[in-house]
């Protein structure tokens, strides 16, 4: 059983050498409450850099998730089929989701909570999309967006990291919903993608701005009234400047920190003579939403009002350059590896 491991502690951006591909003999017949995947999709996520850094609790985003052991798998969320099964609500040959990790197969102890994992019982929407417009992205965009932003038909947003996975649904809800969006975007590729096939009123590429506070004072110049954060940095501090009296700013992500040691300074009177909320966002907390959150994304797929975009390496090999590729902007869409 092939499996990507952790080589050493991460400071900075990720390196594919960081990671290595290890071996291991592979259980045969599961205990009771106990069942084996094999893994057809695994996830590609920002957040597992922050459990591969030295100081977990030193970093606020860290705190509340365990930290990846040196050699060990990675865990992660993925998409698998069960080929062997000691627990009686799963049987061999069903698809299930959840959190199994970056290995051809995983063993998962169903009775702990560590082991969630759910089953897929339809075929209408392919597998993947179960990690993705229909798994944690698409949830964190829903809830963030619908709940924590509390959005009014009309209202102007500003969506940053807006042709990642969980930006790029932000994007598409917010049209739904009948508001002004625009994104940003770290090449002129995903700028085109967001304005011509996810119909974004308008979409810039933040590498070539000089001045983000302009920049953002031309795509709105009547302000900002949401602002949708995976980023922090200067881009925060730029949308902060531009935001209407009693903004909302959802913080979901603050990507350019992870690999940076610059915090994002925000202008705190601005904050407080404009009324803006700024929350931090976990999804965790909103997990209760996720049947209507499928009933919901499903609904859209179906008349097709909303659309996945998915980006899929292929192989266990390539989980390193994958994961190296959130940091310097690769992926268009949700990442994936698919492993079959
Ligand atoms: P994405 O698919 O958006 O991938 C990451 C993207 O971030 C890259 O493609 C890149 O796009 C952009 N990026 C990378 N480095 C930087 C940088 N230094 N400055 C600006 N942009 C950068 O990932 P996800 O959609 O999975 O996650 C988006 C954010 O949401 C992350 O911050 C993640 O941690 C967070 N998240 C939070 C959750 C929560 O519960 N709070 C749940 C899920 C995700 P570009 O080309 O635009 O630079």
């Amino acid at each position: 059983n092939k499996f990507v491991a952790l080589k050493n502690r991460i400071e900075g951006a990720p390196l594919e050498s960081d990671l290595e591909i290890k071996e291991t003999s592979l259980k045969r017949s599961p205990n009771e409450a106990q069942i084996i995947v094999k893994n057809l999709y695994v996830s590609i996520d920002p957040y597992q850099l922050n459990r591969m850094k030295s100081l977990c609790s030193s970093h606020s985003t860290t705190k509340n998730a365990s930290q990846v052991k040196l050699g060990q798998v990675v865990a992660a969320h993925g998409v698998g089929r069960v080929v062997a099964s000691g627990d009686e609500r799963f049987k061999k040959g069903d698809l299930v989701v959840g959190h199994l990790g970056w290995e051809e197969y995983s063993v998962i102890n169903t009775s702990t909570a560590d082991g969630f994992l759910r089953k897929i019982g339809s075929s209408e929407f392919p597998p993947s999309y179960y990690l993705g417009i229909l798994g944690i992205s698409g949830l964190t965009a829903y809830t963030g967006f619908f709940n924590v932003c509390k959005p009014k038909k009309g209202d102007f947003v500003f969506v940053s990291a807006a042709c990642g996975s969980v930006g790029n649904i932000v994007g598409q809800y917010a049209k739904l919903f009948g508001c002004y969006v625009v994104g940003c975007a770290g090449s002129n590729h995903k700028v085109d993608h967001l304005k011509d096939e996810l119909r974004f009123d308008d979409a810039f590429n933040y590498k070539e701005e000089t001045d983000l506070e302009s920049s953002l004072k031309r795509y709105f110049p009547q302000g900002i009234d949401i602002y949708f954060d995976n980023v922090g940095g200067e881009l925060l501090e730029a949308a902060v400047v531009n935001m209407n009296m009693f903004g909302r700013i959802v913080v979901c992500g603050v990507i350019s920190e992870y690999t940076n040691k610059r915090r994002s300074a925000p202008n705190m009177l601005d904050v407080i003579y404009k009324r803006i909320s700024i929350q931090g966002f976990l999804l965790v907390d909103y997990m209760h939403l996720f049947e209507e959150f499928m009933s919901f994304t499903c609904e859209q797929l179906r008349n097709n009002k909303i659309q996945a975009i998915e980006d899929i390496s292929k192989g266990l090999e390539s989980i390193p350059s994958a994961f190296v590729g959130l940091f310097n902007g690769s992926n268009v869409g949700k990442k994936l590896v698919q492993l079959e």
